[in-house]
């Protein structure tokens, strides 16, 4: 039971981050989303919360590529609730590429995004935690932060340093009531994902199905996605009582492809 819990969700007006959103929200707790999305976009989510959940819910604008921003919204954030109870760092971007052809200005977006949100977010919400001294910070790594992957340097490096952050947010935080922990999700069907599909049914010349299922192939030992609400309810696990003690772990949900 997560009421009277506030709760911000990076990148939730899509995807993964949502799932996790209206999770946390159908066990009681305040929502704050966070996203690219427009004015409309917003509203309706806001209110679905508002008419699903009962919870209170609001939207914070902040492109994560901003550490100026990430300063404003967390002042904003602290200030309006004391503190954050629950961090989930979810916001993240994908492109694939040969490194010789990486392009530069992605590969910093996806350094700032990736990575550099996480460590100012964290930076920002301990100081109030601390003072409770209770929290919950989920990291939304990936297997990507566990391997690597041919054009996928970019997102390997961000996810390899994410965990790396995880465990040492860990290890700060490991005498409170405070944890921080990483998800590494395999595939699972978002947009995100969705862009690389057509990537390889283009490169390829497949139709929708033969490219996902030659995606999946290529290294998800179960054959299938796994899904946003299975993802969610790791991320609910680890704000549980029964998580108190689960510290600084990269924590796969991949269809057996880690154990490989
Ligand atoms: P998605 O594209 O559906 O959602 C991404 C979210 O991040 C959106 O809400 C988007 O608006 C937000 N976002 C992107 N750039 C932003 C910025 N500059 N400022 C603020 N918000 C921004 O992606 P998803 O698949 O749901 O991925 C969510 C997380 O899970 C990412 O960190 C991703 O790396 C990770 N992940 C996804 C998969 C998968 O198979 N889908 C696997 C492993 C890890």
């Amino acid at each position: 039971d997560l009421s009277g819990r506030v709760a911000l969700v990076t990148g939730s007006t899509s995807g993964i981050g949502l799932a996790v959103a209206r999770r946390l929200a159908r066990s009681g707790a305040t929502l704050v989303l966070n996203g690219l999305a427009d004015a409309d976009a917003v509203d309706a989510l806001c209110a679905e919360f508002r008419d699903t959940y009962g919870v209170p819910v609001r939207f914070q604008a902040c492109d994560l590529r901003k550490p100026a921003q990430i300063e404003t919204m967390m002042a904003e954030l602290n200030h309006a609730y004391g503190a954050l109870d629950i961090l989930v760092n979810n916001a993240g971007i994908q492109h694939v590429s040969q490194i010789e052809a990486f392009p530069v200005d992605k590969w910093d977006d996806m350094i700032a995004v990736n990575l550099s949100a996480s460590f100012h977010t964290i930076r920002t919400a301990l100081p109030a935690m601390r003072a409770r001294n209770w929290g919950r910070i989920v990291n939304m790594a990936s297997i990507s932060g566990l391997r690597g992957r041919a054009g996928k340097t970019g997102y390997n490096a961000t996810k390899h340093g994410l965990i790396g952050l995880t465990k040492s947010v860990a290890l700060e935080t490991a005498q409170t009531a405070i944890t921080c922990n990483a998800i590494c999700p395999g595939w699972v069907h978002t947009p995100l994902v969705q862009k690389q599909i057509d990537a390889l049914a283009e490169r390829e010349g497949l139709d929708n199905a033969a490219a996902t299922n030659k995606l999946l192939g290529l290294r998800q030992p179960s054959g299938k996605f796994v899904t946003l609400e299975q993802i969610a309810g790791l991320c609910e696990f680890f704000c549980s009582p029964d998580a108190d003690e689960v510290r600084g772990v990269a924590w796969a949900m991949d269809g057996g492809t880690t154990a490989a």
